[in-house]
């Protein structure tokens, strides 16, 4: 059993010293994302309060809506017919996700062409870190102004930057001025800068952590800057409590993704998909996408688990599941977990329709707790690559969408196992949404 790392907790700045933090990280919100899309694509929508919705009837909910909505009321969640009330022109836009992705992925080129991106946080935000001479205050702001170009020519559409010591505090700056804003927040800013703003408004403080809160007395931002670290401490139950108290004052807060312990897909198999040809390459494929959550998550594993449900037994005349579980050394290479995933495979019972299939990665392991396998790997199997060739493969498919490669097992296995994307997930159409912070950044 490896162990996790310890958290590692840096205010690498001393306020009391007069040292501000650098700035580190720069943040994209787009504006009101799904509407200005809509906007942008269609001319006699722009200028005017739009909603965004999941089908064409007034018993639904508005998923999105534009500026212009906003400032009648209209938010996500209104639902159409009282939108309809408050503004009986509003326009509707029928909700698509498809298009969503493919302009989310041509604004992450658009802003990599200045910068690189860091992390996609969901479908309209990104994180970006800045380095040397970037993270001065006028440079800083000179990319935030190249981003927002870069993104103008791909389509008309705006977006908030934040720029700040951490992610927390660049995300929350991306608020500060909505729409189209540009915001240097230093850590000597604080709290003011966010003294209008509720608790309930900054990121991961939700409805039962605002209870917390308000449990220990705390009622304002100001108060939260004002609570001693072991307060804090005790309201978020544990070391959580003080990577808020870094990052509020600018530091940095390592978070180890030490909750999670699997990573898996399964798929119920559609009828003309159930013969094992076909269910053993959307197996394939489900493993590729785990394996590559699991390394966008830099873990390493080192168990995988196969779950088969197969039709009626003849002599039972019972449906019944089969899995098989394997232990070996931690790895992160697509092709090894090819290799472990044959394995099992061939140890399922006979030819039986298969109804449903699942691959679980578990036991994982930080990458930097078994870096000395690399080298290991790197000796005695040259040709290996050590976890190269996945690697490039996932940065081919952030880049041009999921799919683009894969291994060869999966070819069959593309059409099955649909991505899902749902709004309230990371909709990043090949990283569904596991976050192994909790969605807290
Ligand atoms: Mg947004």
């Amino acid at each position: 059993m490896v162990r996790q790392p310890q958290s590692i907790i840096t205010i690498d700045h001393r306020p009391e010293a007069g040292l501000p933090a650098a700035l580190r990280s720069l943040f994209i919100d787009f504006d009101a994302w799904f509407a200005s899309v809509e906007q942008a694509l269609d001319p006699r929508l722009r200028g005017k309060p739009v909603g965004v919705v999941p089908v064409m009837t007034d018993k639904t909910c508005c998923i999105a809506t534009s500026y212009e909505a906003k400032r009648l009321g209209i938010k996500t969640g209104t639902a159409v017919w009282e939108a309809k009330k408050i503004c009986p022109d509003i326009q509707l836009a029928l909700s698509d996700t498809g298009r969503y992705v493919h302009y989310h992925q041509q604004m992450i080129k658009a802003i990599e062409s200045c910068i690189p991106v860091d992390k996609v946080v969901s479908i309209d935000e990104m994180a970006c870190t800045l380095t040397g001479d970037w993270q001065r205050p006028d440079k800083a702001a000179e990319i935030a102004r190249q981003i927002k170009q870069a993104v103008s020519k791909v389509l008309a559409v705006t977006c908030s930057i934040g720029i700040a010591p951490n992610q927390f505090l660049a995300k929350m700056a991306s608020k500060l001025d909505k729409p189209d804003g540009i915001r240097v927040l230093q850590a000597t800013d604080l709290p003011g800068a966010f003294e209008h703003l509720e608790l309930e408004d900054l990121t991961g403080v939700g409805r039962g952590m605002h209870r917390r809160l308000q449990r220990a007395g705390i009622n304002t931002i100001r108060q939260l800057y004002a609570a001693r670290r072991e307060v804090l401490r005790s309201v978020w139950g544990g070391i959580e409590g003080e990577r808020v108290y870094a990052e509020l004052r600018g530091g940095l807060a390592y978070r180890p993704p030490s909750e999670r312990r699997s990573v898996g897909h399964s798929h119920v198999l559609p009828p003309e998909s159930r013969s094992p040809e076909k269910a053993l390459a959307i197996l394939h494929k489900m493993l590729q996408k785990a394996a590559f959550r699991m390394r966008e998550m830099n873990y390493h594993a080192a168990g995988m688990s196969l779950s088969l449900w197969l039709d009626k037994n003849s002599h039972t005349g019972k449906r019944h599941s089969w899995g098989e579980h394997a232990q070996f050394a931690p790895v992160n290479d697509t092709r090894d977990l090819i290799h472990v995933l044959k394995a099992l495979w061939a140890r399922r019972p006979g030819q039986k329709k298969i109804l449903a299939v699942g691959v679980q990665l578990s036991d994982l392991v930080s990458d930097s707790d078994v870096s000395g396998d690399l080298f290991y790997r790197r000796d005695h199997h040259p040709d290996l690559a050590e976890g190269n060739l996945s690697l490039v493969a996932d940065k081919i498919n952030k880049r041009f969408g999921a799919q683009t490669a894969y291994f060869g097992g999966a070819k069959e296995g593309l059409q099955g196992a649909p991505m899902r994307i749902a709004f309230t997930q990371i909709p990043d159409p090949e990283l569904e949404s596991d976050r192994p912070d909790g969605g807290r950044q």
